[in-house]
C-alpha cells in the first residue's frame, strides 16, 4: 500500500517534561534528516536504527535551532505502523511541539487524522481491528479493571476466540462443496448431523461471549445511575460525597450542542456514569437541575437509581410517585438522615423497607455499603476480567448477536430437513458477522467511523 508521510503529537499539549512528536512512512527518515542536526554531526539515517541520539531541531530555512531534543528512527517493519517511524523527544509545553510540527509539514509530511497511526498498524497487517479498537479503549480506559480488559483484547484474546470459530465454520464450509459436488445420500445425512453438531457447539460459544460483553460494558461504558428523590433529601450531598471520595473523572465532551460533561466515580473498581451532570460544575445549581420533574424524564436511561429519602420526615407523595416510576429499574434505596429522629413508616411498602440502606450523609456513615450493594448487584456471577474472554464493545456485541441469529438458523434448517445447500448462505454470514469484528470482511466507511473516535498522534 502507498500511503504518505504523517505527523502529529503523540503526548498531549500542556506542560509536561517532555513533548513527542511523532512520524510515519517511507519519507519520515528523509523529512527528519532535513530538520535534524545530530550531536556528532552525522545524518539521522546514518545513525544506529531504534537508538537515541542527542541533538537538536533546526528551520531548514535560516538554520535557526528550536529545540534539544532526542530523536530515534525506527526502521520498519518492526514498528508501530509497520512503517518506518521517528519520534522526536522534545520539551513539554505547547510551543517547541507546535513549532516542530509546523516545519515538518513544511518539508512533504502531512498531519494525521485521528486514529491515524493506529489504522496504519491494522491496513499494514500488524493488529486486527478488534486490537486496533483496544488501543483506543487502553488510552480512555476509565477504571482499571476497564483497562485490563482492553488490554487482553490488545493482546488478542477476543481475535484468537473469533478466529477459532471462523476456522470451525470454514471447515464446515469446506466438507459442504466435498459434499454437494460429491453427493450420495447418506454422506449428506452424515454430514448434515456434523454440521448441527459443530453449530451448536459454536452458538454456546458465541452465547458466552454475548454474556461476557455485560461484564465489559460495566467497565467500559460504566453504570449509568440517576440519583433520585424529592428536594433537600441530600441528594447533592451523596453526589458531593461520591465525587469527592472516589476519583471522579469528570470530562467534558466536544461538540456536543448543549454543554455535556460526563462525570465517572470510581465505586471500587466499578465506573458509574452520572446521569444528568449539566449541574456538576455548579453545585448550587444542582438542587434545581435535579429537581424531581426533570429527573424523571431520565429514568429510561439509568442502569441504576439512587433514591434517596429523607428518614426524619414522613413518606410523602412524591416519595412514592419516585417509588412508583422506578419500579422496574435496578434501585438502591438510601434513607438518609438516620442521625435525626426517624419519622419515615413505609405501610405497604414492605419490599422497600427490607432492601433500605440506612445513611447520615452528614457524618458519612453507612455509604460503604452502597458500594458493596453495587457490586452485589452488578458483578454477582459475572465473569472474571482475568480469566475469561471479556467482550466491552457495543459494536462487537452486535456483530455477535447478528452471528448468533446466524449460527441458529443453520440448525433449525438441519431439524426441519433442509438441504446442504440451503444451509450453506447462513454459515457464510455467521462467517461474515465475525469477521467485521475482527475486520476481516469490513467496509472503508466503517473504518473511517470507527477510526474517527481516536485521538489525534494514536
Ligand atoms: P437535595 O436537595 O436532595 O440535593 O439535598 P441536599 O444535599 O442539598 O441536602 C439538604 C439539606 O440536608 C442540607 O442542609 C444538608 O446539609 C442536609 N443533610 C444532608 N445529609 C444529611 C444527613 O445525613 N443528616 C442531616 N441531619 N442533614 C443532612
Amino acid at each position: 500500500m502507498d500511503m504518505d508521510t504523517i505527523v502529529a503529537a503523540a503526548t498531549s499539549p500542556g506542560m509536561a517534561g517532555i513533548g513527542i512528536v511523532r512520524v510515519s512512512g517511507k519519507q519520515a527518515i528523509p523529512i527528519v534528516s532535513k530538520i535534524f542536526k545530530s550531536k556528532n554531526g552525522k545524518e539521522l539515517s546514518k545513525l544506529p536504527n531504534r537508538k537515541l541520539n542527542f541533538g537538536w531541531i533546526k528551520d531548514p530555512l535560516d538554520q535557526k535551532l528550536i529545540d534539544e531534543v532526542l530523536t530515534v528512527a525506527m526502521k520498519a517493519p518492526h514498528t508501530y505502523t509497520r512503517e518506518d517511524v521517528v519520534e522526536i523527544n522534545c520539551h513539554g509545553g505547547i510551543i517547541s511541539v507546535e513549532k516542530i510540527l509546523k516545519i515538518l509539514v513544511s518539508q512533504g509530511a502531512r498531519l494525521a487524522d485521528r486514529g491515524e497511526f493506529t489504522k496504519r498498524a491494522f491496513l499494514n497487517g500488524r493488529i486486527d481491528l478488534s486490537q486496533a479498537e483496544a488501543v483506543m479503549d487502553l488510552v480512555s480506559a476509565k477504571t482499571k479493571k476497564g483497562f485490563e480488559v482492553s488490554f487482553h483484547q490488545l493482546e488478542g484474546r477476543l481475535s484468537q476466540e473469533i478466529n477459532a470459530i471462523r476456522t470451525q465454520l470454514m471447515e464446515m464450509t469446506a466438507q459442504i462443496e466435498v459434499n454437494i459436488d460429491f453427493p450420495e445420500y447418506d454422506e449428506e445425512q452424515m454430514t448434515l448431523e456434523t454440521i448441527a453438531d459443530i453449530s451448536r457447539e459454536i452458538e454456546k460459544k458465541i452465547h458466552r461471549l454475548i454474556q461476557s460483553s455485560e461484564t465489559g460494558l460495566i467497565y467500559k461504558e460504566g453504570i449509568k445511575t440517576l440519583i433520585l428523590g424529592k428536594p433537600n433529601v441530600g441528594k447533592s450531598s451523596l453526589m458531593n460525597y461520591l465525587l469527592n471520595e472516589n476519583r471522579a473523572i469528570v470530562t467534558e465532551i466536544p461538540g456536543t450542542t448543549r454543554d455535556t460533561i460526563e462525570a465517572f466515580i470510581n465505586l471500587a473498581g466499578i465506573p458509574l456514569k452520572l446521569i444528568d451532570t449539566a449541574g456538576i460544575r455548579n453545585t448550587e445549581d444542582l438542587v434545581e437541575k435535579m429537581g424531581v420533574e426533570k429527573a424523571l424524564q431520565k429514568i429510561d436511561e439509568a442502569d441504576l437509581v439512587l433514591m434517596v429519602m429523607d428518614g426524619s420526615r414522613e413518606l410523602e407523595e412524591e416519595d412514592r410517585m419516585v417509588l412508583e416510576k422506578t419500579k422496574d429499574k435496578t434501585v438502591i434505596y438510601l434513607l438518609n438522615k438516620t442521625d435525626l429522629e426517624e419519622k419515615i413508616t413505609f405501610e405497604g411498602l414492605e419490599k422497600v423497607e427490607k432492601e433500605l440502606i440506612r445513611i447520615a450523609i452528614i457524618n458519612n456513615e453507612g455509604l460503604e455499603r452502597i458500594e458493596k450493594r453495587v457490586k452485589e448487584e452488578f458483578l454477582s456471577g459475572k465473569m472474571s476480567v482475568e480469566n475469561d474472554v471479556i467482550v466491552s464493545n457495543l459494536r462487537h456485541k452486535e456483530l455477535l448477536k447478528q452471528a448468533k441469529n446466524s449460527i441458529q438458523a443453520v440448525i433449525e434448517s438441519i431439524e426441519n430437513g433442509l438441504t446442504l445447500e440451503c444451509v450453506e448462505v447462513d454459515i457464510m454470514d455467521t462467517l461474515t458477522y465475525l469477521g467485521e469484528i475482527t475486520g476481516e470482511s469490513v467496509k472503508d466507511d466503517l473504518l473511517d467511523k470507527i477510526f474517527s473516535d481516536f485521538c489525534i498522534g494514536k
